[in-house]
């Protein structure tokens, strides 16, 4: 701590080695990596990373990750990327910097500076502000390509007074895991506590100097959902846990020892019950995603984005337990019961065909890219997934008497995949078939995820002896007018300003007037359409029956199209109890809608 105020707060963190890949001859000792990253409490525009390399390859390459789901490119924001003579580098590709080293050392600088604001921030994300932010983990490190799991090392240099949470590991960590820790920095609010002998810590960086939010009943939420996790799992995956909460902030990423989530003060005064489930949704992600990975997730690429077709098990049984945590714990959840859950979830189902059409694998495949895979469909992995996990729940509790319950398979593929080879719908099948004793899982694994068939809910819903319904009825409003048809969203590219359309269901007028996703909107009824705003304008205006002219580009062609406003139908869904049910369906009921 500088008596003169300027004095920057270093802190070391040692990382020791893990495993090694590359095998060192005697006479060549094994690099390791020195990471610093300095934060200037005057320039909140970015921080600058420097990288001593001890016994540096001649020749290596230096490269910032690529996210499974969120793809920020944070090489564009790069800058003054210098090495110290006599070494000298070629940027190889963008997010790829080749060095050529004849000393000993290496000794390589960089900034990272922010694009410009966002309307609201993601939490996941680096900023800094004059009291704090966030900074580390991909969007700041480069990794060696050739020796991802040498030895690092991090020092942090931060203004005075400011403290440091992260789950950056003292007892030893690689570059996947370095790069996987994100570090809350800033006047910060911290808790930290021991859950079954595992430490775990939370902390808030607050946009004010006052907290007013009850933060005991924070906590205590808090260590409520880490020990549900823990009785599913039977152990944690992890020596260490940091929650990083921020506030301002929006969204939440799961990491494999901590997370980060934009909250707001009100959300958590007022018990939102989003909060809550997000919270228990990104932590069970740290064993489901994390540790038991999707095929075919790799440690660490600088390429482009990975897709993966397993996501509607890892997002779809994340979510599943999202909810039933929170209700396992008496947590506020968005929907009052089970079955209102489930006719929510199927009522979306129904709405959005594509959930019903497309198979799993492929949804999954494309979920963290931009529309148009799907062409004028739309459909969600995370539900897909939800209502998958769901049936083969009601599966195994109806094939096991209610002894078992999807519980058991979670924690049969957390001891046999945890840190493994990365799982896939082989594997989850035969776990379901280990929990459950009976053959149903193969007929299910093949109709719904190899042949991508339509669920069929009635007989999984029967079971439990509750009788499904569904019914198609025109949507209205409130005092019963038909609505008019508007299952159309714009969109914009990557890279691009261009307004395009989106369309999620190809019976829609839109479809059946000849337009696609991705088209290109110029203008409706001669209006012009610069912005998402300007089509928002002229969707908001229309009533049903309207006759309109949509001119869109298609490639190199422009063409108008005629739309006639029409009315649409939506999913009514309702969930009953049998009064003819079997003692037995009776029990499983009341063990499913105790969340048990
Ligand atoms: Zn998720």
């Amino acid at each position: 701590m500088g008596r003169h105020g300027i004095m920057p707060l270093t802190i070391a963190l040692l990382l020791s080695a893990g495993p090694r890949t590359i095998a060192q001859s005697a006479s060549s000792p094994s690099p390791a990596l020195h990471y610093t990253l300095h934060v200037d409490h005057a320039d909140t525009s970015g921080y600058s990373v420097t990288i001593h390399i001890d016994h540096a390859p001649h020749h290596f390459r230096l490269a910032m990750a690529t996210h499974h789901e969120y793809d920020d490119r944070y090489w564009r924001f790069v800058t003054e990327f210098q090495v110290q003579a006599p070494a000298s580098f070629t940027r190889e590709d963008s997010a790829v910097w080749a060095i050529n080293s004849p000393g000993e050392d290496a000794l390589v600088t960089y900034q990272i500076r922010f694009p410009p604001p966002a309307p609201f921030h993601f939490s996941h994300r680096p900023f800094l502000t004059g009291h704090g932010g966030l900074v580390g983990d991909l969007h700041s490190f480069m990794y060696l390509v050739e020796d991802p799991q040498t030895v690092c090392r991090l020092a942090l240099q931060l203004p005075v007074g400011w403290q440091a949470a992260t789950a950056v590991d003292t007892t030893g960590s690689t570059a996947p895991q370095l790069l996987d820790a994100p570090i809350l920095i800033g006047r910060l609010h911290r808790w930290q506590f021991a859950v079954a002998g595992t430490p775990h810590e939370v902390a808030y960086l607050p946009a004010t100097a006052t907290i007013d939010f009850d933060t005991t009943a924070l906590i205590s939420n808090i260590q409520k959902i880490i020990h549900a996790a823990n009785n599913i799992f039977g152990g944690f995956p992890y020596h260490h846990y940091s929650f990083l909460l921020e506030d301002k902030s929006a969204g939440a990423l799961e990491h494999g020892s901590s997370v980060t989530i934009g909250i707001q003060p009100s959300d958590l005064a007022s018990a939102k019950p989003d909060v809550y489930s997000q919270i228990a949704h990104e932590f069970f992600h740290t064993w489901n995603l994390m540790h038991i990975r999707p095929a075919p997730y790799t440690d660490l690429n600088y390429g482009p984005q990975q897709q993966s077709p397993g996501l509607w098990f890892s997002e779809g049984v994340t979510m599943l337990y999202a909810d039933l945590i929170c209700r396992r714990t008496g947590l506020p959840t968005e929907d009052s019961t089970r079955i209102a859950h489930l006719t929510s979830l199927l009522t979306r189902y129904y709405r959005d065909t594509g959930n019903m059409v497309l198979l799993p694998g492929k949804v999954s495949l494309v979920s963290n890219l931009q529309p148009g895979p799907l062409g004028d469909y739309s459909a969600s992995t995370h539900l897909q997934g939800e209502l998958l996990a769901t049936c083969l729940d009601i599966l195994v509790r109806d094939a096991t008497d209610g002894r078992r319950n999807f519980d058991e398979v979670m924690r049969d593929i957390y001891r046999r995949f945890s840190d493994k080879q990365p799982v896939n719908d082989n594997d989850i099948e035969s776990a379901v078939t280990t929990v459950c004793a009976c053959t149903e899982a193969h007929t299910f694994f093949e109709n719904y995820l190899s042949k991508g068939k339509q669920i069929d809910f009635a007989p999984w819903l029967g079971k439990l002896g509750l009788q499904f319904h569904h019914d198609q009825q025109p949507a209205t409003d409130r005092q019963g007018r038909p609505l008019p048809d508007t299952r159309i969203y714009s969109w914009i590219l990557r890279d691009d300003t261009s307004v395009r359309i989106g369309l999620t269901n190809p019976g829609s007028c839109w479809a059946l007037a000849g337009l696609h996703t991705g088209d290109i909107l110029a203008s409706i009824n001669g209006r012009p359409i610069h912005t998402r705003q300007d089509f928002q304008a002229a969707l908001a205006s229309l009533s049903i029956r309207d006759d309109i002219i949509v001119n869109v580009k298609r490639g190199a062609e422009m063409a108008p199209h005629n739309v006639h406003i029409g009315g649409y139908t939506t999913p009514v869904i309702a969930i009953t109890e049998d009064p003819a049910a079997s003692p037995k369906q009776r029990r499983l009921f009341e063990q499913w809608r105790q969340s048990k």
